[in-house]
């Protein structure tokens, strides 16, 4: 019996058709299946959040590589399914619940997981929640390695687009990840069969930076003066003693005679806390609410900072 066959009569069995109001398009074919859940990467140790999972054609896969699966079905008539084919599963959490209701951090310490686990994010989503779920996973506070998801080919194309194609959705996604295409699959690999082809993306997220502000102030700094040394525009920059700025720099282990334009994101990102581990950022965020305040009825004279290039 195919497993697209097998998938057929399970339904049948259980006295269930797929709903095209949730979407339901299962995948039938178990060689699609294995190739994207290698493409989500998974590491031992790493957490996934299945959005959707169906009657467990990606699940049965997952919970081999994941340290653990949480599985977030909204159909209740599935879940008996799912729990029948994942039923020797010891590392898996089956829940029906809306994946747009849900507060994933949550539902990691439900599942007796650190919520500072790294996670990554498999789906094949209806296309109708497609944005908006995005959104909440990158938005969430998870350490999201990568997200896989199956979306019809239109929405991949719109996710990846490049400028002069740019929508709402590929800006709402590459603000906070790379995305990239990388499957292209017939209607014949779903039951019932779609309308259209669909694809597998899968989105990188950026290093998370918990103070932008501060990462830009510094940068500010760093490039008003790019042909000059760290240790000259920082300490001018931030109006900080020369030895301060050594001793920052030496902290974050940035040689002082280095220039702005020679630091990578993750090097800005340590400079970054670094500096408000030692308490600078509070300090002369305190400092220039009182210089607000004092010069509430000036105008404001374009600073050194105000007019670095970007
Ligand atoms: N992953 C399965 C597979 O590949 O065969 C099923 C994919 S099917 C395209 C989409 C699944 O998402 C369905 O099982 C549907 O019930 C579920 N779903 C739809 N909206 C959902 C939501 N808001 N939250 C959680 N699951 C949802």
């Amino acid at each position: 019996m195919s497993h697209s066959t097998s998938i057929r009569s399970r339904l049948r069995s259980a006295g269930i058709a797929p709903r095209k109001s949730l979407g339901q398009n299962f995948l039938t074919d178990d060689d699609t299946a294995r190739r994207i859940v290698r493409l989500a990467g998974i590491q031992p140790g790493e957490v996934v959040l299945e959005i959707g999972p169906g009657i467990g054609a990606l699940t049965r896969h997952l919970v081999q590589a994941a340290r653990h699966v949480i599985a977030i079905e909204i159909d209740r008539n599935l879940i008996p399914i799912l729990q029948q084919e994942l039923a020797g599963a010891a590392n898996v959490t089956i829940l029906q619940a809306d994946a747009l209701a849900v507060d994933f951090a949550a539902l990691l310490s439900d599942a007796g997981v650190d919520a500072s686990a790294p996670v990554r994010f498999v789906g094949n989503l209806p296309y109708y929640i497609t944005s908006a779920l995005i959104r909440r996973m990158l938005e969430s506070s998870l350490d999201i390695r990568s997200i896989v998801l199956t979306v019809q080919l239109e929405v991949a194309e719109r996710i990846v687009a490049q400028p002069g194609d740019m929508s709402l959705l590929s800006v709402s996604v590459q603000v906070y990840g790379k995305p990239e295409q990388l499957m292209r699959l017939s209607p014949s690999v779903f039951y019932p069969q779609p309308d259209v082809d669909s694809a597998v993306v899968r989105i990188t997220p950026y290093h998370q930076c918990d103070h932008p502000d501060t990462l830009f102030e510094l940068a500010r700094a760093g490039f008003s003066q790019r042909r000059k040394q760290l240790r000259n525009t920082l300490s001018a920059g931030l109006q900080l003693p020369k030895t301060d700025a050594d001793e920052l720099l030496a902290d974050a282990a940035i040689d002082a005679a280095r220039r702005a334009e020679t630091l990578s994101i993750p090097e800005w990102m340590h400079l970054t806390e670094v500096y408000v581990q030692r308490g600078y950022a509070a300090a002369k965020r305190s400092d220039s609410s009182a210089s607000d305040s004092l010069n509430n009825s000036d105008v404001a004279a374009p600073t050194t900072a105000n007019s670095t290039e970007l």
